[in-house]
């Protein structure tokens, strides 16, 4: 068994180290994709050919030739249902190429030499024409195996000798005779397939070390990714536990459950408390963030009342409101105005955008929240009258820590994540967030949701959302 296992492992290799399975791929799927090119060029010539030559041996050397075509084509679906670990099968595809490209090869070859004995005066050129075509064609688009191609081009090139000896042997002629000329033509003619063919080969080999390359530095870009993000949400945890209870604490501290605060210790433990409740937001959001990206979160699609959501959220954010003397008004949609989506995200979504007009606004201002129904779509509106974004910041507003104004002249704290996770999650809903915005002004963002026509349509869109996210 173990021995089993190892002459698998060393067959493997075989084709792995090569890429010959790419190789094979490669090859079949050109063939395919160039299946009509070729039946239309070999059905013209066999058509021309058998007006002017005899039309039994044209249309048997077709037929061979049309044969070989279809065996490529089961082969082809083979090798697409080949998982590419089992060497086994990858040799007897192997094989298979090669035994229907000698039959093909030989099968367009007598073909041609079949044309050329028939003319007897005028030399080759319809023939050798051919020929010539056939052997581009293979330079071009067989140079993932090389062993095919040789094969292929060393027939053609038999057939080439054939028809440049014809004539010299047949009619013996003088140096000067254009006979001698057409020999000659012939084997430069011949270098210069030769030549092409290497080219090619070699800009495959290239496209192919190119390719692994771009592999190797895609699996080290993604181990570096899993790595990062395995630290980030090892060290987030680590540290929203210890926080949460220092949180804890200096809150009952505050709130005078362990005693009197002394007058001078207050401001100092009022800025550790909210300097902890930012550092709590961030790691939030860190999570979150890493959460979202690897698709950890599963969104649970519900109905769900835009007028419900948006009452929620301005309820939950009414006491900050209120410590900053903020007045927040909301005006709901008159029809229902049902989406889909999953409603704990969307909360969260909508106390982002509320936070930020209020933490964005003066002392005294109002913030207007709506809700409206415009033909299949539901908007809605947080519009503020705060401090305003300015032109051309969406990549910055939209970004991950990126905050639009300098952090030497800010005056309200934030981690710069959360419209990005808020995108996030909107484009997960199959969703849009835009906004407008004037400096000094204010900022007014915008969600944008599919709106659901009644109730019995819930499901097929609860699906068609389910599949995009
Ligand atoms: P933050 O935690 O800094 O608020 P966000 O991702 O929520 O991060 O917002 C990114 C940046 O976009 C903010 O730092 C701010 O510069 C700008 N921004 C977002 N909302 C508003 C708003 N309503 N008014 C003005 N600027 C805003």
């Amino acid at each position: 068994m173990k021995n089993l296992n190892r002459y698998r492992a060393d067959r493997l290799n075989w084709f792995s180290a090569d890429g010959r399975e790419q190789r094979i791929r490669d090859y079949l799927t050109l063939a395919n994709s160039l299946v009509w090119q070729r039946q239309a060029s070999f059905f013209a010539a066999a058509a021309l050919a058998s007006f002017y030559f005899d039309p039994v041996s044209v249309f048997a050397c077709y037929g061979v030739v049309v044969l070989t075509e279809m065996l490529d084509q089961i082969l082809s679906r083979r090798a697409d249902a080949w998982d590419g670990q089992d060497p086994v099968v990858g040799r007897k595809i192997l094989t298979r190429i090669f035994l229907n490209t000698i039959v093909s090869a030989l099968a367009i070859s007598v073909f041609i030499i079949n044309i050329a004995v028939q003319q007897t005066s005028g030399g080759h050129f319809t023939p050798l024409f051919f020929l010539f075509s056939a052997s581009v064609f293979a330079a071009m688009y067989n140079s993932q195996l090389i062993g095919v191609l040789l094969v292929r081009l060393s027939i053609y090139g038999f057939a080439f000798l054939y028809i440049a000896f014809l004539d010299v042997i047949r009619y013996s002629p003088p140096i000067s005779s254009p006979i001698w000329l057409e020999f000659f033509t012939i084997i430069f003619v011949l270098y210069f397939i030769i030549d092409i063919s290497v080219k090619f080969y070699l800009s495959y080999q290239d496209r192919l070390e190119q390719m692994k390359l771009i592999e190797e530095e895609n699996e080290r870009t993604k181990a570096a990714l899993e790595i990062k993000t395995q630290f980030l949400s090892t060290v987030s945890h680590e540290l929203r536990t210890p926080l949460t209870s220092i949180i804890g604490s200096l809150e009952l501290v505050n709130n005078g459950v362990l005693g009197e605060v002394p007058e001078k210790a207050r401001p100092v433990l009022g800025i550790a408390a909210r300097n902890g409740r930012q550092l709590a937001n961030l790691i939030n959001d860190l999570l979150d963030l890493q959460k979202i990206e690897t698709g950890e979160i599963a969104f649970q699609f519900e109905p769900i009342d835009a007028n419900d959501l948006v009452q929620e959220a301005v309820e939950a954010t009414a006491g900050y409101a209120d410590k900053l003397g903020i007045t927040v008004s909301f005006v709901p949609c008159t029809e229902p105005p049902r989406i889909t989506g999953d409603r704990s995200r969307l909360i969260q979504v909508m106390n982002n955008l509320l936070s930020n007009a209020l933490k964005f606004s003066d002392d005294g201002a109002t913030v207007r929240v709506s809700v409206e129904a415009r033909d299949s779509r539901i908007l809605i509106a947080v519009e503020d009258s705060g401090v305003g974004i300015p032109e051309g910041s969406e990549d910055r507003v939209f970004g991950k820590f990126s905050q639009v104004d300098s952090s030497d002249v800010r005056k309200v704290g934030g981690t710069g994540l959360g419209l990005n996770i808020t995108k996030q999650i909107v484009e997960r809903h199959n969703a849009t967030i835009n906004y407008v915005s004037e400096l000094g002004v204010g900022s007014t963002f915008y969600l944008e949701f599919a709106r659901q026509a009644d109730k019995e349509d819930t499901s097929e869109i609860i699906e068609t959302v389910a599949q995009v996210a």
